[in-house]
Formats: structure tokens, sequence, C-alpha cells
């Protein structure tokens, strides 16, 4: 008897272990809901709908917030100690209501008070739109760096863009994707707070001269930046962190011009052209576009948020007045760069050191360096960042002034180090040639960082031996790992709250701060009654799923299949195409053989594709039209089904990450720098197929080989392979299956009505195949089929699943933190006096 959603709520009020809320904590928000909906939202229960609902919680529990936000602020000053920076142009936040009470401890006083009022709070939380500004992991990476900074109390900073549309929605009609603006602040941000008060002039274009007051950039244009901050609550600890987006402002001289000509109206309407430059983030995830808006918006966000930086050093209690020193600069601030975005720092920091505060190139130099670190995402040579020099000189004359001095100047150290070695020397400098000259934005990072950092062990290793060689043997001290995480804050206690209270009841609460602990679970993979409560958690969660696709896209499916699940940015190297193989294969099984014999699953699928990427576009189209076949054809019944997942974003990964069965981590060895998806689905206990790639390769150590299905090439195989040459064709001939699935594409059985559609597919596959599908498609099928073997067996599955979960401890961006600042930031987080735990919210000092 299958469980409806009502049962599953009921159960879930239940068993929560936070215990029962105190009366009058519950009647205190009852009365500060009800006095929102009126005084703030003008609405009557009457009138009301679950938006305005869910506004009136939203303020209700920002109201809670406020007083530990000032507390934190204050405390932070007082205690006077380095400040951490996050630079970053994408924050993929996703939704705050949960995780807002979850931190901040009041989600049971919440629960009830809505429920005594007759209201569900599931609805209200349905309502909230995603804070959508990131494309994928990079920007969830930098969402749940802001959670584990502020649950250690660190004095930590996010600076990005508020971006006025977010990452589109996608909407799928025939099986194409289309992207539809989204439009997230429609209804206004209960949770920002603009400071206009704060706002801070941007320059661009002009000219290198020298002015009355001896600046060396005049004439420039001026963009005005506003801040809007957005509260970052810690998890249980009263820290309220700031991350502040910036907004694009014309300022009142903007169009000067054509005031002076008298063309009111049109200087009015031209102020939107200065505003433009934070209307959108660019929805490419791993590619680079060089548009003059883009790099606009990277020095944007730089400009604002270094001026803020060294405002806030200057108000520092030490700060001598008298006596302007920037000496101590980098023991106080700590310049993070999240990808080369925000790589323009570099020479930002050392304008305003240079020509506002008069010191000289090599004081200069020297604190840039100690200040500024980089973290880099990718080594796939599109994503690089390469600016074209004329666009720089147009737009930022000064900085590419700079630019070439620091470029000079490493270049002798080269010199000094190579003597002769021309080629090293153009290998390496900061100035490429060739179809016209560019900046390499990377070279700029690791010239002016004192670290570099990879994202997973073996990405860190391949930067050191491929595409940073040369910087590596020039600075081998500077080369960092730092295997990403993500906070188990998130994804494990607010996603799926039955599993983190099935967990708390057997090994405390503790987990949530400190994930190691999970390893506490390992005895309870042999303990037949815990393993079916196990197994009982993921069936509920499957149903909660199943009912959710029902209900919003009238797709139903069969919750005890095995749900094998793939969801992320749509990318030729993260190989959506070879789960299609896997999935075409498995529909010929069943036409061939007895269709009883066969391991029932549901294969997902769901991600985004960059608007510009037509292989990426025609894989969706692929993937649904393959959909079409198997789901419609009678003889595969509910043993297969395959489902493309609408619009992929956080609210989403949140509802299927818990109900997965089997993670999907395809990508070609050597191409996913880390991955955090892969982290998501193992601490909700998911198993995962992959290969030796990113993190997979540290989630594999850390839950013994036994427990990881693995498949696929290694890195140092990939490399052969080039260098012998890769003849995808081979493998068509050698391997019938392969032939037939390859075959069905190009003979259009998946486009009856469109012949030649899925052509390009064809060719990309048989012709140049440069992620390798073809090679690895045997390795991963024979390995498709232990998988299904395994799950025949539940407990056996579950087993595994739990040891997953146990072993998924170093995978919390809490340690990814703790590593960062102790190695990088030279912070001692543990050190770090946190603030005092207070009972009344409203204690303020003056
Ligand atoms: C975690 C996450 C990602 C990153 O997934 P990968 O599998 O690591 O690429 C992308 N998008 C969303 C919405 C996520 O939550």
């Amino acid at each position: 008897m299958a469980l409806t959603i009502e049962d599953i709520r009921a159960k879930q009020r239940k068993i929560s272990i936070s215990g029962i809320a105190p009366p009058e904590c519950v009647n205190n928000i009852k009365n500060n809901f009800n006095k929102h909906l009126h005084f703030t939202l003008v609405k009557d229960r009457q009138n009301a709908t679950a938006r305005d609902y869910f506004f009136a919680l939203a303020h209700t529990v920002k109201d809670q917030v406020c007083g530990r936000w000032i507390r934190t602020y204050q405390h932070h000053h007082r205690m006077d100690s380095k400040n951490i920076y996050y630079l970053s142009l994408e924050f993929y936040m996703g939704r705050a209501l949960t995780n807002t009470m979850v931190n901040i401890g009041i989600s049971k006083e919440c629960d009830e008070a809505m429920y005594q009022l007759g209201l569900d709070i599931e609805e209200l939380e349905s309502m909230e739109e995603d804070a959508g500004l990131g494309n994928g992991g990079l920007g969830r990476l930098a969402a749940c760096f802001l959670d584990s900074m502020a649950t250690l109390g660190m004095p930590a900073y996010g600076y990005g863009i508020r971006y006025d549309y977010g990452i589109f929605e996608q909407k799928i009609e025939h099986g194409w994707q289309f992207e539809e603006p989204d439009e997230w602040l429609r209804f206004g941000n209960p949770w920002e707070q603009a400071r206009p008060e704060y706002v801070l002039p941007v320059n661009f274009y002009g000219r290198i001269g020298q002015d009355e007051n001896g600046k060396k950039w005049v004439g420039c244009q001026t963009v005005y930046a506003l801040p809007y901050d957005t509260p970052i609550p810690g998890y249980g600890n009263n820290t309220v962190n700031i991350m502040r987006l910036w907004s694009a402002k014309a300022p009142k001289s903007f169009n000067l011009q054509v005031f002076n000509d008298g063309s009111y109206l049109q200087a009015v309407y031209d102020r939107y052209l200065a505003e433009n430059i934070t209307r959108v983030l660019y929805p490419n995830d791993s590619i680079f576009e060089g548009r003059e808006l883009r790099l606009k918006q990277e020095y944007f966000l730089v400009s604002a948020s270094l001026q803020d930086i060294i405002r806030r050093y200057k108000g520092g209690k030490n700060f001598d007045y008298e006596r302007v020193s920037f000496v101590a600069f980098p023991e106080k601030t700590a310049i993070q760069l999240n990808d080369t975005h925000p790589a323009l720092a570099v020479p930002e920091l050392m304008r305003i050191l240079l020509d506002d505060e008069g010191l000289t190139w090599e004081e200069a130099w020297q604190i840039v360096v100690d200040t500024c670190a980089y973290t880099n995402h990718t080594l796939l040579p599109e994503a690089l960042e390469r600016w074209p020099v004329s666009l720089m000189q147009q737009l930022l004359p000064r900085h590419l002034q700079i630019i070439y001095l620091i470029n000079h100047l490493f270049l002798e150290k080269v010199e000094e180090k190579w003597p002769g070695d021309v080629d090293r020397k153009r290998r390496m400098s900061l100035v490429e040639e060739g179809g016209g000259k560019s900046i390499n934005m990377a070279h700029l990072c690791i010239v002016g960082s004192h670290v570099v950092n990879g994202v997973a062990k073996i990405h860190s290793e391949l930067l050191k031996t491929s595409i940073f060689k040369d910087f590596y043997e020039m600075y081998p001290e500077r080369f960092q790992n730092k295997t990403n995480g993500i906070t188990p804050r998130r994804w494990l206690l607010m996603c799926n709250p039955t599993l983190a209270s099935l967990i708390s009841q057997r090994i405390g609460e503790e987990w949530i701060t400190n994930l190691d602990l999970l390893r506490n679970l390992e005895p309870l993979a042999s303990e037949k009654a815990f393993l079916r409560r196990l197994i009982q958690v993921k069936q509920e969660n499957k149903q909660k799923f199943a009912c959710y696709l029902e209900n919003e896209f009238n797709i139903s499916i069969n919750p005890s299949s095995m749900f094998d699940v793939q969801v992320k940015r749509i990318h030729e190297y993260k190989r959506q195409l070879l789960n299609c193989l896997h999935i075409i294969t498995m529909y010929n099984q069943i036409k061939k053989h007895n269709p009883n014999d066969f391991v029932p699953r549901t294969v997902m699928i769901g991600g985004k594709a960059a608007p510009g990427y037509y292989m990426a576009k025609l894989t969706i189209k692929l993937i649904n039209n393959i959909a079409d076949v198997v789901n419609h054809d009678p003889d595969v019944g509910d043993k297969l089904k395959v489902v493309f997942l609408e619009n992929y974003r956080v609210s989403l990964a949140e509802k299927i990450v818990p109900a997965t069965d089997l993670s999907e981590q395809i990508s070609l060895a050597g191409t996913e720098a880390s991955g955090t998806g892969n982290m998501k689905f193992m601490l909700n206990g998911a198993i995962t197929i992959g290969t030796l790639d990113g993190a997979n390769v540290e989630m594999r150590e850390e839950v013994g080989e036994e427990n990881f299905f693995l498949f696929g090439m290694t890195v140092e195989e990939v490399e052969n392979l080039r260098k012998e040459g890769y003849y995808p064709r081979k493998y068509y001939e050698e391997n019938a299956d392969l032939r037939e699935a390859i075959d069905q594409i190009n003979s259009d059985f998946f486009s009856p009505e469109e012949p030649g559609l899925f052509r390009d597919i064809f060719n990309n596959l048989m012709f140049s195949d440069h992620y390798c599908l073809l090679k690895d498609y045997s390795s991963y099928i024979e390995c498709q089929h232990r998988v299904s073997e395994l799950y025949r067996n539940p407990l056996e599955w579950a087993s595994m699943c739990l040891r997953n979960i146990a072993a998924s401890g170093k995978f919390s961006s809490d340690r990814t933190i703790m590593e960062y600042a102790t190695e990088i930031w030279g912070v001692d987080p543990s050190g770090i006096k946190l603030l005092a735990p207070h009972e009344e919210s409203n204690n303020i000092e003056d």
C-alpha cells in the first residue's frame, strides 16, 4: 500500500527528534506572523495567498535573525581579527527559509505555529523563489562555503553581484530546451537589506593621463555600485555573517552630455544602459565567452568589493589615520578568488595602492601577493578566461598598463631562473599572441597570489603536471589542494529530515557540525533491523518524489524500481550520452529477452544546457526522444522508465538527492575537477557508479573499493590512448550492443518523424568522440550489470548505502573551510572567539 504525501508528513511530525516547541515561542511566532501579514503585506486571512503567508513567515524569521546579525557585527569589530573575503561571480544559494529556520534553531516552533494556524508549512516553503545566482558546482560551492564559514564563527564576507535575472528557467517543449528569464525578484526579496547609504563609484573607459590630483586614470565613465546585504546564519552558534551583492545604479551625472544638449528624456532613458551591468547572469558553465558586458561585471564586482574591503581595513581598531599604513593589510585581510572571474582584483589592488595610497611598486606587490589566493576549478581549455587586449585597452587602460608591468617584471624573474629559455617565457607570459593579443587570467592569478589551489587531489596534481607545469616549477610552494565539500545542514539535515533523525537517534546530533562522526554508523551495516529502517526511509523519500512528479508534471513512475539519477549541467565531458547508450542497451535487452529477469529502473536525467551550446541542447532532445520510445513501448511496462527532469536547480536537487538509489558520476577521467553532486548523493545513502575522476577518487578511498561501482579508464590510460591515437570506430565494430545502439540513433529509431535529427551526435561519437564514450562503454555496461545484481538483494544494497553514508564525513565543507583557513588564510578557526549565546535576541549594544 503506497503512502501518500499526507501520510509521510504526518509521520515526519511525529518522529522529529528536535522535541516539543515551547508554547511561548510558538505564540510569539504566531503573533509576529499575524503582524507581518497585516502590517507588512497588508492582507487579511480572506484575501491572503500561499505566497503572502510565505512572505509573512519569511519576515517573521528574518526578525529573529536581525539581533544576531547586529551582535555578530559588533563582536567581529571588537575582536578585530582577520577578515576573509570570498569573491565570486556566482552564489547559487537556492531557498533561504528552511535553511534559516534550521540554522537559528526555530524550525520546530515555526512548524508548530503554522500547524496551529492551519497552514501547510511545506506549501509555504515551496512558494519561495530559488536565488539562482549561479550556474552549477562553482556557484553552489560558494554558497556551501558561506554556510560553513558562518558555522565555524569566522568573520567572513561573500562578495558577489545581485543579478536581476539569475540562471534561466528551463522549459522543455517537444523535447527541446527553451530558456525563460528568471524573474526571481518579481515579488520582492524578504531577506535582503539594501544599503544605499554605502553606494560606491566604479569607473570604466577613460585614458591614462594625470589630473590635478595626480590620478593616473582620467576621463572615466562612472557607474554606482549599490550594496544589498543578505544574512548568512551559522548553525546553532548565533553568528550571522553577510553576503554583500552589488547592483549597478546610474549616477545622476550619467550621460551628462545628453542632459546638457537639452535631451532630458533621452538622458533619463539612457540610464538603463549603465544599469545593464548587473542585469543578468551569464549562463555558461565551464565555457568562456569573451563579452564586453561580462568583463564589465567582473571589474564591477572587484572594484566595489575592494573599496569596501579597504574602507573596512581603515576602520579597524588599530588603524592610524595619521600614518596610513598598509603593511598590516595582509594580516587583517584574506581575499579568495573563486576561479579567475575576479582576477582583476590583482591589478585593481595594485592600482589602488599605487595611485590612491602612494605606495611603491615593491611595497604594493608584496601586499597583493600576500593577500590574494586563487582557486582553479577546471582544466578544460575552453573554460579558461583569455581577454582580448584590445577590449582591456578600451575598458580598463590603467589596469592593462599595470598588467604589462607585472608581466615584464615576472618575465625578468623567469629569465633569471631559466636564462635564454625563450619558449618558456612565451608559454608563461600573461600576454598571449595569436589571433590578436589576449591576457591569460589564470596566469595573472597565479603570479598575483601566494597560494593556488585545485579542488580535489587528482585535479590539484594534474594542475601541476599539465596546464600550470611551468608555474609549478617556478613556484612549487604556492600549489595546494583543497578537496571540495558540501554543507551537511542543507544537504542532509534540511533536505532529508527523516534520514537525519534516524541517524541522530543512533549517534546523537553532533554529526551536524562534525560530520566525521558519521563513522559511528559503520557497525550498524550488519544490523538488519537498522538496515530495514534505512530502506524504509529511502522508500518514503522515493514515494514522496514520485508524488511530486505526478502532481507537478503528470509523470508516473514505479517507486519500487531503482532510481538511477544523473543531474548536473549538460556538458559533453560529463557524458550524459554514455548514460543514453546504457538506456538504449537496456531497452534492447528487454525487447530481446524475458523482461521478468530485468531489475526495474527509473532513469532520471536533468540539467541545463548553455543556450548557445548546440551539442548539449541536442543531447536533451535525444534523452526526451528516447524517453518517448521507451515509455510508450508496451513490452517495457514498468521495467524501465526514462524521465528528463525539467529545470534542475538547487530546490530540485534537494528533492531528488534523498530519493536516489544510484548516483551517476561518469565523466571521462581527468575532466571533472571535483564534482560536488557526487558528495550530496553519497551523504544521502545513494551508491555511486563512477570513474576515477575528481572527488570520486577520494570518495572511493573513504568508503573502500568494494562499496563503489568503478568503471572506465584512468587518467594515465586516457593519456596513453590519446598518444597512440584514439579510433572510436574500433569499439563500434567490436561490440554488437554498442553498434546496435549507435545505429538506432543514426537510423532515426528515436526520430522517425525527423530523419537525420541526431546525425551530429552520431558523427561526433564515431569520428571524434573527444571524451572517449565508446572506449568506456563496455566497462560501463558490465558495471551496470553488477549494480542491478546487487539491487536484487535489498539488505546488501542497504548495507552498502550505509557504509557510504558512514564514510562521507570528509566531504563536509566545514572540513574544506578549516583547511583553507589554516593553510591559505593563516587563521585558526578553533581559536576564533565565538559569539556568546544570547537569550535575549534584542540585547544589542548601542
Ligand atoms: C550540486 C549542484 C551542482 C553540481 O553538480 P555536479 O554533479 O558536481 O556537476 C549543479 N547544480 C546544482 C543545482 C547543484 O545543486
